[in-house]
């Protein structure tokens, strides 16, 4: 399959899934999530239609920024991130969806403040996953976020999870509306530093679910690209 057809295909999976679910499919960004993929072929997803490429590591997703300085391509920073390599993105990208300590929001913030930027970030939560080692537990969530009303050039655009994988999807439903929980939650807090437009959660295994739970960005590799090679 070309990677047109999987788009494709994705996006009558994400209407379907919409509609069943009572909600308009243009609400739903999808993130082609172009890991271990070569700008060529990145590139393809965007003549698709998908203008936002996903990264999880700063080295690549700069390489690419550049060789594809040409596209008009909204960047996001889905992975963790090291505070010494904020300032290697600040400027180019769209969103870091995966903040979860205070020291990063610092930098981040810091950065963000010396280019005269304000970033947008969500908040990364870990959600029934007790071996993961990233994102904020559910019960530090509301604290977390209001801690970081002292940062000035940062805004909180709403919260992301990666569920673990499982055989049935439906298994982590759970998980998925916990989020949605949670975001309506922070929501309400009204908070100066948060403006919740953003619940990020859904890959290639249970996107459908995930959307249907209320998910509005969904971060695609496998099913646009097929098997990511980390071999090379
Ligand atoms: C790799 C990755 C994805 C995409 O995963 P697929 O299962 O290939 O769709 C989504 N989100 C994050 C944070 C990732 O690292």
């Amino acid at each position: 399959m070309s990677i047109k057809e999987n788009i494709d295909n994705i996006m009558k999976r994400v209407i379907a899934s919409s509609e069943k679910s009572g909600r308009d499919y243009k609400d739903i960004t999808v993130i082609a999530v172009s890991k271990t993929v070569d700008s060529q072929r990145a590139k393809e997803a965007v003549e698709n239609g998908l203008d936002n490429l996903g990264e999880n590591r700063v080295q690549e997703l700069v390489s690419k920024y550049e060789q594809l300085q040409d596209q008009d391509i909204k960047w996001h920073m889905i992975g963790h991130l090291q505070k010494n390599k904020v300032k290697y993105i600040i400027d180019k990208v769209e969103l870091i969806h995966s903040v979860e300590s205070d020291s990063l929001a610092e930098e981040i913030n810091k950065k963000a403040k010396q280019q005269g930027l304000i970033a947008k970030v969500l908040i990364e939560l870990n959600i029934g996953e007790e071996e993961s080692k990233f994102g904020v537990r559910e019960e530090d969530a509301y604290k977390f976020v209001k801690a970081l009303e002292k940062y000035e050039n940062i805004k909180i655009m709403g919260l992301m999870t990666v569920a673990p994988y499982a055989e049935n999807p439906e298994d982590i439903r759970w998980i998925f509306r916990k989020m949605k929980e949670i975001y309506n939650n922070i929501s309400n807090m009204n908070l100066s530093n948060v403006e919740m437009k953003y619940l990020s959660m859904g890959m290639t295994n249970d996107f459908e679910i995930a959307i249907e739970e209320g998910a509005n960005i969904i971060r695609i590799g496998t099913a646009i690209f097929g098997a990511r090679d980390y071999s090379k």
